[in-house]
């Protein structure tokens, strides 16, 4: 039966019939963004059913996985790259540039950049540069990624430094986006300085080379400032205007601490009585400092840093020294909240059977603290509680979303019983 046919059984007109649309009557509003750097941030704010019914709170998640780069770090690569062409310290070769702006009262000239609309943006008249600046970066997967993108995007060449313990996901896509991947040591409790990364600092000598032709730009995620500012200029306004401006706890973990501390940033003036708990997997001297005073106890120090900058199968997150960026953002935690491996990993797998939601290991964590969160503020209190889904699934399907690495690991995925770690019913 044709859909005309049985609209006139139903002596229906086809605008009567709620399945088919009427052409003609919609004001065409144009919506282009230009180039990929478009296409970053005004991610969605996602209500997550099955938390929401556990914990009677409203649990609200950024996600974030949604950028075009599949992380919060397209936020920051742009941010940074922004401010370098600013400055100087970057000439783009092929691409769009933004015209600079003449916005005086910016806390950092990386808001104007960001705030900018698309009219701002307006094709580069010098034409090809024969010899591309080079961004270094040291990380651990999703910096690199967003970097990389960028760099296709505006023309400079890419150099990404990463531990070689991480997912291959990350290194195989890193290098169809044309990036040049350098797989290092990983810092471990033998190196003479406990706060060495070898990435991050390979990712620097290289940039201070000046025995290479080309220009190095370090992007320098941990210190470099444009990273909380992106969260500043973008993520905290997009929570607060996206949640009615209601927030009354926000979570995330912290790798660089760039999100925490823009996003707290801006919306603490908003909302005084926002709570702000850190998220933090095992091995991270974070949640000593933020509920302590302390970095380290000895057992942490000695015992738990094996291979991995910190101990565990979660990604991106738990860091053992204060960065600038977390330093902006530390005196707004209320409180560090542990997670501990299996009880990521149980979410995860929760979140993708009753949810769909299919996320990676830093967001599963953030999800656990999340419903602790909740707790804290009272069950069944309606509360809302903000959290950040870092990035999808897919880019751990070699690690924390294998089995059987999780078996080596020692977590047995099938003795996995969520009620048994006490975060849900
Ligand atoms: N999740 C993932 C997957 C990450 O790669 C990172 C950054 N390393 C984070 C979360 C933490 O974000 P931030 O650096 O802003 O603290």
């Amino acid at each position: 039966l044709s859909a005309p046919k049985l609209l006139r059984l139903l002596n229906l007109q086809p605008s009567e019939n709620p399945r088919i649309k009427s052409h003609g009557k919609i004001a065409p509003e144009k919506d282009i963004r230009i180039g990929m750097e478009g296409l970053i941030g005004n991610t969605p704010l996602v209500k997550i059913k099955s938390l929401s019914e556990a914990t009677g709170c409203e649990i609200l998640a950024k996600a974030e996985f949604l950028n075009p780069g599949n992380s919060p770090k397209d936020r920051v690569a742009l941010s940074i790259i922004l401010e370098a062409e600013k400055n100087g310290l970057l000439r783009p070769s092929h691409s769009l540039h933004h015209r600079p702006t003449d916005n005086t009262d910016d806390h950092n000239a990386v808001s104007s950049h960001l705030r900018a609309d698309n009219d701002s943006l307006e094709p580069i008249t010098s034409g090809k540069v024969e010899d591309p600046d080079t961004i270094y970066e040291g990380t651990v997967g999703s910096t690199g990624i967003s970097l990389a993108i960028l760099a296709r995007a505006r023309g400079y060449r890419a150099h990404i430094c990463m531990p070689d313990d991480q997912s291959p996901e990350k290194s195989n896509l890193l290098r169809a986006l044309g990036a040049h991947v350098e797989q290092v040591r990983p810092a471990s409790i033998v190196d003479k300085s406990q706060f060495v990364n070898r990435a991050y600092s390979r990712a620097e000598e290289h940039s201070a080379d000046e025995s290479r032709d080309s220009r190095g730009f370090f992007a320098d995620q941990f210190e470099n400032e444009a990273n909380w500012c992106a969260h500043y200029d973008t993520t905290g306004p997009e929570i607060y205007s996206q949640s009615g401006g209601v927030v009354d706890a926000f979570v995330a973990g912290a790798g660089t601490g760039g999100t925490l501390s823009g996003c707290v940033k801006y919306l603490k003036p908003l909302l005084p009585d926002m709570k702000v708990f850190l998220a933090d997997p095992p091995g991270s001297g974070l949640f000593n400092k933020v509920n302590y005073g302390v970095m380290f106890d000895e057992k942490e120090r000695e015992g738990r840093r094996r291979r991995h900058q910190v101990d565990t199968v979660v990604e991106g997150i738990g860091i053992n020294r204060i960065t600038n960026n977390f330093r902006r953002g530390e005196e707004y935690v209320d409180k560090a909240i542990r997670v501990t491996d299996e009880e990521a990993v149980a979410m995860s797998r929760y979140l993708v059977e009753h949810d769909g939601l299919f996320l990676g290991s830093s967001s599963a964590v953030n999800c656990v603290a999340a419903v602790r969160a909740a707790r804290e503020l009272g069950e069944e209190s309606g509360k809302v509680v903000v959290t950040i889904l870092c990035d999808p699934g897919n880019r751990h399907l070699g690690k924390f979303w294998s089995d059987e690495y999780l078996k080596d690991y020692g977590i047995d995925v099938d003795d996995l019983d969520w009620s048994d770690l006490g975060f849900l019913d």
